[in-house]
């Protein structure tokens, strides 16, 4: 396992070119008078059939998300990998083994979170996602966080934090702050995405430093 202290921190990455023209701010609307509250099941049916946006004819499997559904910690990355895409999970490559250390490293277990994506496909080639697969496929998450109500949101990476947050704030910058998520203003705390930190070492001790940020945002004890 990373040792605490190996944790990145990453610059900011302001290369934003596309801004999501959507608000994020609704979740999934009420149920009608008569109608069943929404279950996981049946959205994980309908992300299985999804066919919303281009990234269904590319796909091998859609990554629906992982862990207990009833976590205090929501990880949100940004999509698929081509390793992801393989096995239907999210974060299980590389980048997946560092996330997994980052949460042991504050005490959390893999299977103790619930771990999505921004995007439930993968975009070829691992480009960014484009504004309209991110407004087609940001509804399934925002369904998914009505159902967790999470203590705490933890987006890692800029796609992610940019996307959730409807901003082009550059991720250096999105770091640090308790924001909120939402109409249920779920407090939510950015950090850099894993992939990064494996390309940039140095850079652990902010991530850790976001880590243990966190943990006290969802302890209740970060002011
Ligand atoms: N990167 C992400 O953002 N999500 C994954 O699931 C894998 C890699």
């Amino acid at each position: 396992m990373e040792s605490r202290g190996e944790y990145l921190a990453v610059l900011g990455i302001d290369d934003w070119r596309q801004r999501r023209e959507m608000a994020v701010a609704s979740m999934s609307p009420a149920p009608g008078p008569g109608s069943a509250p929404e279950g996981w099941d049946s959205i994980a049916t309908e992300v299985a059939a999804c066919r919303k946006c281009g990234l269904c004819e590319t796909r091998t499997r859609t990554v629906f998300g992982v862990g207990d559904r009833n976590a205090s910690w929501l990880v949100v990355g940004e999509a698929p990998g081509a390793e992801e895409d393989k096995q239907g999970e999210p974060f299980v490559g590389r980048a997946g083994g560092l996330l997994n250390s980052m949460l042991r490293g504050i005490g959390l277990a893999r299977e103790q979170v619930f771990i999505a994506n921004v995007l439930k496909c993968r975009p070829p080639n691992n480009r960014d996602p484009a504004p309209a697969e991110v407004a087609q496929c940001l509804p399934y998450l925002e369904r998914q966080i009505a159902l967790l109500k999470p203590r705490i949101m933890l987006a890692v990476g800029r796609i992610a934090a940019q996307n959730l947050l409807a901003t082009d704030t550059p991720i250096g910058k999105l770091r640090g702050h308790v924001h909120n998520f939402g109409t249920a203003g779920i407090p939510l705390v950015v950090t850099y995405h894993p992939a990064y930190l494996l390309r940039s070492p140095t850079e652990k001790r902010k991530a850790w430093e976001d880590l243990k940020f966190a943990r006290r945002v969802a302890a209740g004890t970060q002011a």
